[in-house]
């Protein structure tokens, strides 16, 4: 069965050999207060700046999802307020998990086939301005160029991005905001149980002066703690030792994007001649490189994902408010071109 869900997703197939080395090197009792624990939190974070190209002057910490490092922004980030700018699921739960803890956030929603205009994005009252780089749920991006743009505009605030279903997929400029964020069950083709967040020295510098300090995952304890390359409580030592592993092989991620984006044009591509299902995104700007969403009826798809797991493939459902009338194919690295190949075929040999 090869799993073409946009996370959790297909895991490179070296992990299994990982794994049984964890396990023959004593990485799954390692104790995380020992001085082999902070060799390895060094290396993984070393490699993933290598890798990740990500620079010098950022902090690197760890969380457990994408879902943690929300409320780490919420709590350890804003005071007053932060503003959301989202097209879809992801970014609007987001905003409402935010808004929870900072009652006073704001929506700031544009439609999924519109490429979001900087111009007039303004929030002079905003200490956060939150942005999903690759909206999951409808298979649309936001360009580098663009949050570099949002973030000119807005030199008051610190930029967070949401890069859950991109990071270590695509080339990501790190230096256009000040907090990424990732767990790894996508791009990075790891099994779930870890992110990774990143911070740049401005937004250490504010979590520093905010000094928040009222929650375990408080993120001013997390960057005083990994000084030492230490965490705040136990961590996922093993999948921080598979990330390393990951990060130790990678190819880079200029090779991997373009791998990515020539595969993921070719997708769009591919689904040009088919009569029963259509692109759910237009502009070729806004379309994602990593999640391609496709639409049909709902007893259309309902048959195709049938027959595709009759045929081994997994495809990813509709998310949320596009369950019924949308399916998702994930393009992350670990799937392979011949897995690719295989499915287009299976599409080719249906009505479709
Ligand atoms: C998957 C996903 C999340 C949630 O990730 P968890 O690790 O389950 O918390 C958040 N944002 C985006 C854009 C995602 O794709």
């Amino acid at each position: 069965m090869v799993s073409f869900y946009p996370g959790p997703s297909r895991v490179y197939d070296d992990i299994a050999r990982f794994v049984q080395d964890a396990h023959r090197d004593g990485i799954l009792s390692m104790n995380h207060r020992s001085l082999e624990f902070e060799n390895l939190m060094r290396k993984t974070i070393e490699a993933l700046k290598r890798e990740l190209e990500i620079p010098a002057s950022c902090t690197v910490v760890f969380a457990s999802s994408a879902t943690e490092c929300w409320e780490i922004i919420a709590q350890s980030l804003v005071k007053q307020q932060s503003t959301h700018i989202y097209n879809g699921a992801f970014g609007q739960k987001w905003f409402q998990y935010t808004q929870r803890i900072v009652p006073a956030s704001q929506p700031f929603a544009f439609h999924p086939n519109e490429e979001l205009n900087p111009e007039g994005l303004q929030f002079p009252e905003s200490e956060v301005i939150c942005l999903t780089q690759n909206e999951t749920s409808n298979g649309t991006q936001v360009s580098n160029r663009v949050i570099g743009e949002v973030k000119k505009r807005n030199p008051h605030a610190l930029i967070a991005v949401d890069a859950t279903s991109s990071m270590a997929g695509v080339y990501l400029n790190f230096k256009t905001a000040d907090v990424w964020f990732a767990s790894v069950q996508k791009c990075f083709g790891l099994p779930a149980g870890l992110a990774v967040m990143i911070c740049s020295s401005k937004a250490v510098a504010r979590a520093m002066e905010i000094n928040e300090r009222e929650h375990y995952n408080s993120l001013v304890n997390q960057l005083m703690m990994v000084r030492k390359f230490q965490t705040t409580h136990t961590p996922n030592v093993l999948g921080m030792y598979l990330l390393y592993r990951v990060m130790k092989k990678s190819r880079g991620i200029h090779a991997i994007s373009e791998q990515i984006k020539k595969q993921a044009s070719g997708w769009y591509r591919f689904f040009e001649p088919a009569k029963n299902l259509k692109l759910y995104i237009g502009p070729p700007a806004v379309r994602s490189d990593t999640v391609i969403t496709v639409a049909a009826s709902a007893e259309k798809i309902k048959r195709l994902k049938t027959e595709a797991r009759q045929a081994g493939f997994t495809l990813g459902s509709g998310y949320g408010e596009l369950k019924e009338g949308t399916f998702r194919i994930a393009n992350f690295p670990a799937i392979t071109s011949t897995e690719i190949k295989a499915l287009q075929r299976f599409f080719r040999s249906i009505d479709w």
